[in-house]
């Protein structure tokens, strides 16, 4: 059994102090308004209803444009951000994370560095295992039916018609379907840093499957910002709750690994212009995949699941990164925390505590010391990040996992080079423009 020592993030109220004996919910109403059977199925919560969309084509401009001369804030941003900065005014958050320092490192890539010291502090190092991908759900441990309600933002679940509502309170109905829902990570890295978690009260553990992923991908669209993305890290790639969840916030400027040159590598079969793309990242220090295209969402959606689960029927920990309006999804197999429990990875890396999940990954490098943020150079994230990434030899038995279990066929002969960038500058002005000044990447 490998294990390694980390100090784990808080994401709620309710995960401190809170023994095991604490926190076994008492029958009906523990009194602390709760998501559990105690108190759920008697509340009301805002809900979140997004278009359904499952039969909308993807736009064939995969980069994403605005139609008829927005940026206009979304439905989705205007009532996440609404209610994540009234999470703020009533005080739940443990430190204000607008006042986190943050800047980009100098270098080819433009890795961005955040000084944020409030993330880890009172909390000792526990024990995670990390050579199971695939572990139980634990009612004992931790878990999200623990949260008190005030920390959920909202409901979100698909609607049957064509548009999107907000309800500001509706009534839980269990028996209508297990709710999925956003809540605030009490423990942001960025702005609007909410959890979603699919299904909540059907208690699963932390692995992906087809619906759990679509839902992610609807989240990203119905955001439909740039600078919004949603990620997930498995068990043995640094999540630290095995309770099915999703980490998602707004960034105001691309990650590196958005920006790194890509280069076709296999694509569905069909017709060409229906195809779902894979490319992996090159000039990146992470070996990984990207996936794109397809008919309808659920074709990406389709393909990157059926991959994630190979991944994890294979034992192999990984991270996602859903980005541009849920229609770029990053799959990063990764080995560090396995060196880690082997003890092959250098001390000086390690007394940093940078956990290397889907943000650092990414390159949003989260400090936690003064003088390491102060000493951030791209030679770090650098020698970080190599000791993420799977060796070419592994990484080309990984290919052969995806390709089988995403039905895919071999395109090594397009390797068409698309080095273009993602952003216009006028466009990511103005849709920053929303986002709170405090947050704002200083150059
Ligand atoms: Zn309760």
């Amino acid at each position: 059994m490998l294990t390694i020592k980390r100090v784990p993030t808080v994401v709620s109220n309710y995960q401190e102090n809170g023994s095991s004996e604490d926190l076994k919910s008492k029958a009906h109403g523990c009194g602390r308004n709760c998501l559990g059977n105690c108190c759920l199925p008697a509340s009301n919560l805002p809900l979140y209803v997004f278009k359904n969309a499952e039969h909308e084509r993807v736009e064939g401009d995969i980069h994403g444009s605005c139609n008829g001369g927005c940026p206009q804030m979304s439905f989705l941003n205007n009532h996440l951000l609404g209610q994540w900065e009234d999470r703020m005014n009533r005080g739940l958050f443990r430190y204000d994370v607008t006042s986190c320092e943050t800047k980009v490192i100098q270098g080819k890539y433009g890795f961005i560095a955040q000084l944020n010291e409030g993330r880890h502090l009172k909390k000792r190092p526990t024990e995670f295992r990390i050579d199971k991908v695939l572990q139980p759900f634990d009612e004992n441990k931790f878990n999200f039916t623990k949260v008190g309600q005030e920390e959920v933002l909202f409901r979100f679940e698909p609607n049957k018609g064509k548009t999107s509502v907000y309800f500001p309170s509706s009534p839980v109905d269990l028996e209508k379907g297990s709710p999925s829902v956003i809540a605030i990570n009490v423990s942001p890295i960025e702005y609007g840093h909410v959890l979603l978690i699919p299904r909540l009260p059907d208690r699963l553990p932390q692995r992906i499957d087809r619906d759990s992923l679509l839902l992610a991908l609807h989240f990203a669209k119905e955001a439909s910002d740039p600078f919004f993305r949603v990620a997930y890290n498995s068990l043995g790639a640094f999540a630290t709750i095995n309770h099915l969840h999703f980490q998602a916030y707004y960034l105001a400027v691309p990650f590196p690994i958005e920006k790194a040159p890509t280069c076709r590598t296999m694509s569905s079969k069909g017709p060409y212009e229906t195809r779902v793309v894979v490319s992996k990242l090159l000039n990146y220090p992470v070996r990984g995949f990207v996936f794109e295209g397809g008919c309808k969402l659920h074709d990406l959606c389709d393909a990157v699941a059926s991959s994630c689960i190979s991944l994890q029927n294979n034992n192999i920990p990984f991270n996602l990164l859903i980005s541009d309006r849920g229609k770029r999804i990053f799959l990063l197999p990764q080995c560090y925390a396995e060196k880690q429990a082997r003890g092959e990875v250098n001390q000086e890396l390690l007394d940093t505590q940078v956990n290397p999940a889907a943000w650092e990954i990414s390159g949003h490098m989260v400090l936690k010391h003064r003088k390491d943020y102060d000493e951030a150079s791209e030679q770090y994230a650098l020698r970080l990040l190599a000791e993420v990434s799977l060796s070419e030899e592994r990484f080309q038995e990984v290919k052969q996992l995806v390709r089988e279990a995403a039905n895919l066929q071999s395109d090594d002969e397009y390797n068409i080079m698309q080095q273009e960038a993602r952003y216009d500058p006028v466009t990511t002005a103005q849709v920053a423009s929303h986002l709170h000044q405090g947050c704002l990447v200083r150059h």
